[in-house]
């Protein structure tokens, strides 16, 4: 690791992996003997195109897309989704349903309701958000247009271990901050998003996945910069994409090709979220109250037992190199986001560095 460079454990804009921060460096003001940066270059110069279409295919190879989906780079994070999917699936009055584990899918329901008339499911509020309901527990309504919910909870530390069935009824998930983690089976949903600042690339950038036959149900007076079926018409370019997080975002891919795809990251990714929760389970210094089965492999939240070592914890790690681990604010306490781009070496020296301080401190 080049020697000014921290260990980085932010939850979102997060660590990059080294290797394509190196090449965009290296590439930064003479783009593959152009003359001028890819930033500077037409969405539609060949180029660019060339670099748009290289990316897709490389995501939709990594994730395994069957061809009845369509892919887009769109703008306006995943936020911007939370609005897209009632005004892309659901009919005006129709039922939408939620199944809410935490900070983001409240978000998420906050935007649908001013869509549609939204039926929780099922919630995990009264536990703390720290178990994903088990399906058994859940109240469908009749006609919902879509089943939604988060597949990793960024804040809460909440990651589901099943895919939900839903039966006919499309099931739409917010995969932000686990996409790209391990594999999906994609067939399994009609539309998979993702804003890209944890896994995929920059901020400014977010992937959406539609099962084509989605298309359809489209309301008529969809804005055309959220209309999914407009974007796929226009090859995600029907206004003017994010190039240069669109062509990072494609450099991150081309570096977990490398790395042996989904399945190798997989391993490591399962590997580092064990030995942290390990670490955490066998201290009494160290607290993680999420359900064993609902424990999220990128974000693992955890609080110090007792709270008046929180500032002290935080300023020693931040010493020592180890940056980014308060959790967020509605929260609290601590959290380390060990994306694909954070390294088994960061966690191994985050393991040391809490053993440490609870030698110290405990
Ligand atoms: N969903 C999840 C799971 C997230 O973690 C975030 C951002 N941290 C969002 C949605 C919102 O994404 P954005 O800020 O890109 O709108």
């Amino acid at each position: 690791m080049h020697m000014n460079r921290a260990y980085n454990f932010s939850a979102g804009p997060s660590a990059m992996p080294e290797e394509v921060l190196l090449r965009v460096r290296e590439e930064l003001l003479d783009w593959r003997g152009m003359g001028l940066s890819i930033m500077e270059m037409s969405h539609r110069s060949k180029e660019f195109i060339a670099v748009a279409e290289q990316a897709t295919a490389d995501f939709n190879t990594l994730l395994e897309v069957p061809k009845d989906y369509t892919t887009l780079f769109l703008q306006g994070g995943g936020s911007t989704q939370f609005a897209a999917v009632p005004l892309n699936l659901a009919a005006a009055g129709q039922t939408v349903d939620y199944v809410n584990t935490g900070y983001w899918t409240s978000k998420s329901i906050t935007e649908a309701k001013r869509l549609a008339p939204v039926n929780i499911v099922a919630c995990s509020r009264e536990q703390g958000f720290s178990r994903v309901p088990p399906q058994s527990e859940w109240k469908f309504s009749d006609n919902a247009a879509y089943v939604y919910y988060t597949l990793n909870e960024t804040i809460d530390g909440v990651e589901f271990s099943f895919i939900p069935d839903t039966g006919p009824v499309p099931l739409v998930v917010d995969a932000s901050s686990t996409i790209l983690s391990r594999p999906l089976d994609v067939s399994r949903f009609g539309v998979i998003f993702a804003s890209a600042q944890k896994n995929i690339g920059p901020a400014g950038i977010t992937v959406v996945v539609v099962r084509k036959d989605l298309f359809d149900q489209a309301r008529p007076d969809v804005p055309a910069t959220l209309h999914w079926l407009v974007h796929a018409a226009n090859e995600s370019m029907s206004n003017t994409p994010p190039t240069f997080a669109w062509y990072l975002s494609g450099l991150v891919f081309k570096w977990l090709i490398a790395k042996g795809g989904l399945k190798e990251i997989e391993k490591i990714n399962q590997r580092k979220a064990a030995k942290l929760y390990k670490a955490i389970d066998s201290s009494d210094f160290y607290l993680n109250a999420v359900e064993h089965d609902s424990r999220s492999w990128m974000n693992v939240i955890f609080s110090l037992a007792d709270a008046k070592f929180n500032k002290a914890f935080l300023e020693q790690s931040t010493a020592a190199g180890l940056l980014n681990l308060k959790g967020h604010r509605a929260k609290g306490g601590m959290r380390a986001s060990i994306y694909n781009a954070v390294s088994e070496e960061a966690v191994d020296t985050l393991i040391d560095f809490m053993s440490d301080f609870e030698r110290k401190n405990g």
